[in-house]
């Protein structure tokens, strides 16, 4: 067996020994005999996989009382109407659009009602964020929406914008779990979990109690809901069961490894290695404003569109995979979610400057 060092965005790489743990578990789950895979989400011993689930996600965000966490299908894209069919009271809300994801919920959002672009990056290909300190918020707005960490882009909002008293509502999807987050600061979280939590098919949704009503949207389909999936704790149809079993691993794998703080901390040092080796490359350049840098996923440049490729090529063969850029904006991309060990990224560093040498 060989194991590469993947650098997808996602579906990501997943913690060695969560996969060894699953592998272990596949034919016969704590004695039960079956998969989990098989067994009905209505069982004993499934109810406290997705009991556990949610104890240990709340355990490591320090998720407040009066916040519901529902594990739901259709993914983050499936939210881009969740959230407005919802929460649209007024039919009013606010976008920052910083990528991407941001551009897709806010045309989303517009199909419900009146959405409006508060700020946007759009202007340098999405290369920073905005000053988000003063925005045009009116009263009648129902809440404020960020993508927090811009999976293509690779840009992240140090700190949240300013909601005027507004409900913040954030896509997390490329930096949940990443680092410590104040849970009572947003009115929902959400995120796809095949970016930095666990395999595709699931998105959690982290939603004050107060903004979970029967007064949705008319025409809102009973699935999209928040009322109908926290009134059945996610259980109203069956769930993704496979991809909460390895999430509520992957939480109890955080929980042992020093929870939220100890991610902050490896993932800072992760990137510096990094960032400090494109500041200091005459060949490689990362391309948004340093301040604005995720720590999740960093893209980078040679200047030259036959360099990238020769690069992706050659890093492809020695072990490191899935480097190439978005397709809508090229290059390279690295993305260095929690699973990857620092080792991955001291490795991609040592190639990245052999590569330099030979190719200056
Ligand atoms: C990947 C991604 C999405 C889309 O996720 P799906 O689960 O495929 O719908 C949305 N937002 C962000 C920030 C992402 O990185």
């Amino acid at each position: 067996m060989s194991r590469v060092y993947n650098f997808s965005a996602g579906p990501a790489v997943l913690p060695e020994e969560v996969l060894k743990e699953a592998a272990d578990e596949m034919l016969d789950y704590k004695g039960s005999g079956m998969s989990v895979m098989e067994m009905s989400h209505r069982s004993k011993v499934f109810d406290e996989i997705i009991k556990d689930a949610e104890a240990d996600i709340r355990k490591l965000m320090n998720i407040p009382d009066n916040y519901k966490v529902l594990f739901l299908q259709g993914g983050a894209s499936q939210q881009f109407a969740a959230i407005p069919m919802n929460l649209m009271k007024n039919k009013k809300a606010g976008y920052i659009v910083t990528g991407q994801w941001a551009k897709k919920a806010f045309q989303e959002a517009k199909m419900y009602g009146e959405a409006v672009e508060l700020a946007s990056s759009a202007d340098e290909t999405f290369s920073y964020i905005p000053d988000c300190s003063d925005l045009p918020i009116t009263d009648d707005m129902d809440y404020v929406y960020i993508c927090e960490n811009n999976t293509i882009y690779g840009t992240k909002f140090k700190t949240l914008p300013n909601t005027k008293g507004k409900d913040l509502v954030a896509d997390v999807s490329s930096c949940f779990l990443s680092e410590p987050v104040d849970v009572s600061k947003y009115a929902v979280i959400y995120g796809g979990v095949q970016k930095n939590v666990g395999p595709a098919g699931m998105v959690i949704v982290i939603i004050r109690e107060d903004l979970i009503r029967d007064d949705v949207l008319e025409g809102t389909p009973t699935m999209l809901k928040y009322k109908t999936q926290a009134d059945n704790d996610s259980l109203y149809n069956t769930p993704p069961c496979y991809t909460i079993y390895i999430c509520g691993k992957v939480f109890k794998w955080l929980l042992k490894n020093g929870g939220l703080e100890a991610m902050k901390d490896l993932n800072e040092k992760k990137a510096k290695i990094l960032y400090d080796y494109l500041d200091s490359s005459k060949l490689f350049k990362g391309t948004v404003r340093k301040e604005d840098r995720s720590l999740m996923n960093v893209p980078f440049v040679t200047g030259n569109e036959e360099l990238d490729a020769k690069f992706v090529k050659e890093a492809t063969a020695a072990g490191f995979v899935n480097l190439k850029g978005h397709r809508t904006v090229g290059g390279m991309r690295a993305s260095i979610y929690n699973a990857m060990p620092i080792e991955g990224v001291e490795k991609l560093v040592e190639f990245m400057k052999k590569f330099e040498e030979e190719n200056a």
